[in-house]
């Protein structure tokens, strides 16, 4: 059975387990019946050793054939068919971009025609959004007004550089999506308390956040000089905050990939050794 180390406070997620694949499911986007969400774990995927089970990124040495037959199974168990897939092409960039039926299929059946897109929107139903994380911060937006979606990967790099006013600005243009109607989430990542980095990444959210980056840039847990703990999960909210987005309409995660690294591929937790779950957001 799967069990997951929740934080304590208040529960954003559950845990659903069908076809034998579970999967992590925000409550805050369950009340809209036309939208799938989900997020993978570690479990009940094809792969073999560090990648064990449900692999679902391929830019980490496993056998291809296998992460797509898992991306086939994981999709069976939510009701989308990889075909109906889109996935991202992440490489710590603010750059978002629209994908329709067009798209389907890339970056898992066939070669993507585009690069360098940490950030995907569509308007379209049965176009599913695949983006890729093992610690990263996974944010999902929803437009419950214009029916339109995003997801964006917004690791250290792409909160700095605040890839969340990317999409919600992107979402405005392509859809008329208002951030006060905007339902966002940040998905399961890495807590503040696994999170420990350097002067050279403090000193960018210093500078970044200004009079909140006391919230943000943590002293390190057993004081070592020149180290912090960073605190992604509030750096996104404050993002969101910024963009318009309403406090009653983000759920921030009630887990930590790097604490839950035996269920969860977590890049801190494996020492890198690990493959990568994915964010999967699609109107029906
Ligand atoms: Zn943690």
């Amino acid at each position: 059975m799967t069990v997951l180390k929740k934080r304590k406070g208040t529960e954003t997620t559950r845990l659903i387990t069908e076809r034998n694949v579970p999967r992590i499911s925000y409550t805050a986007l369950e009340k809209y019946p036309w939208l799938i969400n989900a997020f993978s774990t570690r479990e009940g995927g094809v792969s073999t050793g560090i990648y064990s089970s449900m692999n679902l990124t391929f830019t980490r040495g496993d056998d291809p054939e296998k992460v797509r037959e898992n991306f086939r199974i994981f999709g069976e168990s939510i009701g989308v068919s990889i075909e109906q897939m889109v996935y991202s092409d992440q490489q710590h960039t603010t750059n978002v971009m629209e994908v329709t039926s067009k798209h389907h299929g890339m970056g898992i059946l066939r070669d993507r025609d585009f690069s360098d897109i940490d950030g995907i929107m569509t308007g379209e139903p049965g176009v599913c959004l695949v983006t890729s994380y093992a610690d990263c911060v996974p944010l999902y937006f929803v437009d419950p007004v214009n029916r339109a979606i995003a997801a964006s990967h917004s690791g250290w790099r792409g909160t700095v550089g605040n890839i969340c006013q990317s999409t919600v600005s992107e979402m405005n243009h392509l859809y008329g999506s208002k951030p006060e109607d905007i339902i966002a989430c940040i998905g399961p990542s890495i807590c503040a308390d696994c999170y420990e980095v350097g002067s050279d990444v403090a000193d960018e959210f210093t500078k970044a956040y200004g009079e909140e980056s006391g919230t943000v840039v943590l002293p390190h847990k057993e004081n070592i000089p020149g180290k912090y703990q960073l605190d992604l999960t509030r750096a996104n909210v404050i993002n969101m905050e910024k963009a318009g987005i309403l406090p009653e309409h983000i759920s921030v995660p009630d887990l930590c990939t790097c604490c839950n690294s035996d269920v969860l591929h977590s890049h801190r937790g494996s020492h890198g050794q690990r493959g990568g779950l994915c964010a999967f957001l699609m109107i029906k």
